[in-house]
């Protein structure tokens, strides 16, 4: 089992800076040590701005590669504490709460999030939020099998927040 901030407070000292998020998603990703996507090396070091270079092949891999926040400019941090709020709202988070809360600018793009985030927060073969929710793991790289429920098209990689009622 992951570890997984119990509450917001502790949430807060898993993760109050950009390394934080990153060390950890590293971790999900590859708890048995990163091996390069191209040639499987485990030799690698870290670069200026968070890339991962392989030191067999020059590959350099991106924590967020794969993941839904792949491409984002926008913060590791924040993004983390977006999926914490969405999943605290025990009512369901609307795109417009999601529009102030992160400051985006239109409609369209927290629309586009939410739905992104609501279903990577779906784990396979469970019922999606609803009613009192607590969350209790994060996870990455599933890999969503075809139980039918996954309408369009499987997303393998993504980083999940997994919610129990
Ligand atoms: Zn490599």
């Amino acid at each position: 089992m992951e570890k997984y901030p119990k509450d917001f407070q502790e949430f807060l000292t898993f993760f109050s800076t950009e390394n934080d998020c990153w060390n950890y998603i590293f971790e999900l990703r590859w708890p048995d040590g990163y091996s390069c996507p191209k040639c499987g090396s485990s030799k690698y070091w870290i670069t200026d701005n968070k890339l991962i270079h392989c030191s067999e092949c020059e590959y350099q891999g991106s924590i967020t590669a794969g993941t839904i926040f792949h491409g984002t400019r926008k913060p590791l941090l924040l993004w983390f504490h977006i999926m914490w709020w969405v999943a605290a709202q025990k009512t369901g988070a609307s795109a417009y709460n999601l529009m102030d809360f992160m400051g985006f600018g239109s409609y369209e793009t927290a629309w586009t999030w939410l739905q992104k985030l609501r279903r990577a927060m779906v784990r396979t073969g469970r019922d999606k939020l609803s009613g009192d929710v607590e969350v209790d793991e994060t996870y990455i790289g599933g890999i969503e099998s075809g139980k039918g429920k996954q309408g369009r098209g499987a997303v393998t990689k993504t980083l999940v927040v997994v919610a129990t009622e």
